[in-house]
């Protein structure tokens, strides 16, 4: 068992295997280059709509198995709201139509042959052309792999695979697609309940993440940013952060779970993801409609997803990177009015843009293309006491807080297999 292990990154890749780690008696120390812990997934006061919000609202499914454990393990499960059963109520803007998406709880998928569950223009034969993404060619993306176009994939796989993979479908990774749809809806609704932190990201993931390992022994060092490794043959032998400086024992070891961009700058030869997409969040202060749905899903529009929290309506764009250069007010004005239409507001309201704020996160996560997808590294680096972890890594999923947890938990299984 290593004596010390350090931790790089407090994002959800390092926290989880800082909780395995610890959880398992191992002595652990997470370094955080920022003030505060949870990286992409994090919570903050928000001077302009005067409240403490997300960066970005993040969905999970009852699926999400290694998610649903980690935060069993920090004690915050309760945490997370959803329907009982895994219904997704849509909007088109443009034709004014709304259902509801209603999958069964099997894995048989009787839902598609019920019109009053599935699709709606669609037949339940149409669900066959789905198939191919079970078992994709290797590197060919979806719109190689299915015909991206008509009521089934507008209504279902655009929206799906948008918010999963981040990128405009056709372009995905179709290995990526596969992976999502056989954890979702090949899964069946026990897997596809929609879970929401209502209460915020930071106080369902982070802060009893950050309170369980103060629990365990383990320490978390914020501000503390490595700025180098050094290396003695096969090992890394100390860490630099500026200031100060860690020796490593012979028994130690780290995990560097920072982006990729960071871990490419100090284990230079990584070939890590290059290219990115955006995810862009507006969020407006007004006290959700009685009948609004805690995830309204929304077509033929800029919004994607309205999400309903206690005193605010928040909207997802995901692949979002056309509106990186849109003025900020032109943006918010734009989707207010989207939004005020598919909450069905009363004139006076809609008409008053109420305080808002947009949060454009320009490197949300890695491009999820095939091309992309294969520079993700493994675990295991060359150096004998040094893993890899974060949502960029070879986990099989797109870059989400699944594959992200995952990550983290492959790199200490990894770690307790290791010999002093
Ligand atoms: C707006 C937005 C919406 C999203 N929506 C969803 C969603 O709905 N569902 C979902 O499942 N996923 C979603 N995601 C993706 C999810 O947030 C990420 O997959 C996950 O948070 C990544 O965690 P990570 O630990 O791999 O990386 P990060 O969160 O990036 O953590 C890396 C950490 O390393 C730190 N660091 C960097 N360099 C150093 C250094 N040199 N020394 C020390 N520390 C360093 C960083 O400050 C950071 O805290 C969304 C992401 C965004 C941005």
């Amino acid at each position: 068992m290593p004596r010390t292990v350090h931790i790089i990154g407090a994002g959800l890749a390092g926290l989880s295997a800082a909780v395995r780690l610890a959880a398992a008696g191992h002595h652990v120390v997470v370094h955080e280059a920022t003030g505060f812990a949870g990286g992409r997934c994090r919570s903050y006061h928000d001077a302009a709509v005067g409240m403490t919000i997300d960066n970005g609202n993040h969905l999970l499914l009852s699926g999400n198995h290694a998610a649903l454990e980690f935060l069993r393990t920090i004690g915050s499960a309760h945490r997370l709201i959803g329907p009982p059963a895994a219904e997704f109520p849509f909007l088109d803007l443009k034709s004014g139509a709304r259902w509801i998406l209603r999958l069964n709880e099997g894995r048989l998928p009787l839902w598609i042959f019920n019109s009053g569950r599935r699709v709606p223009g669609t037949q339940a034969l149409n669900y066959l052309a789905m198939a191919p993404l079970l078992w994709p060619k290797p590197n060919e993306t979806v719109g190689e792999t299915i015909a991206c176009k008509g009521p089934l994939y507008s209504g279902l796989v655009e929206p799906l695979l948008l918010a999963a993979l981040n990128i405009d479908p056709p372009q995905g990774s179709a290995k990526l697609a596969g992976a999502v749809i056989r954890e979702t809806l090949a899964a069946g609704g026990r897997a596809c309940r929609p879970l929401i932190a209502r209460d915020g990201l930071a106080p369902t993931m982070i802060e009893p993440a950050v309170e369980f390992l103060g629990k365990s022994g383990a320490t978390v060092r914020l501000e503390h940013q490595l700025r180098a490794m050094r290396f003695d043959g096969g090992r890394v032998a100390a860490l630099d952060f500026g200031d100060d400086s860690v020796a490593l024992g012979e028994g130690d070891a780290v995990i560097l779970a920072v982006p990729p961009y960071a871990a490419a700058s100090l284990l230079p030869g990584l070939t890590v993801p290059t290219e990115f997409r955006a995810i862009v969040n507006a969020h407006f202060r007004i006290e959700p409609p009685p009948a609004q749905p805690p995830i309204l899903g929304v077509l033929n529009s800029t919004t994607q997803w309205i999400f309903a929290f206690p005193g605010r309506l928040s909207v997802t764009v995901s692949a979002g990177d056309a509106l990186l250069d849109t003025p900020r007010e032109q943006l918010a004005r734009s989707i207010w009015a989207e939004v005020a239409e598919a909450a069905a507001l009363p004139a006076e309201l809609a008409a008053a843009l109420p305080p808002w704020q947009i949060v454009r996160e320009r490197r949300a996560t890695f491009a999820a293309t095939p091309a992309q997808d294969q520079r993700r590294p493994d675990a295991r680096t060359a150096r004998r006491n040094l893993l890899l972890a974060g949502d960029w890594t070879n986990t099989g999923l797109p870059a989400t807080i699944e594959g992200a947890i995952r990550s983290g938990n492959r790199a200490a299984a990894l770690l307790s297999q290791m010999q002093p």
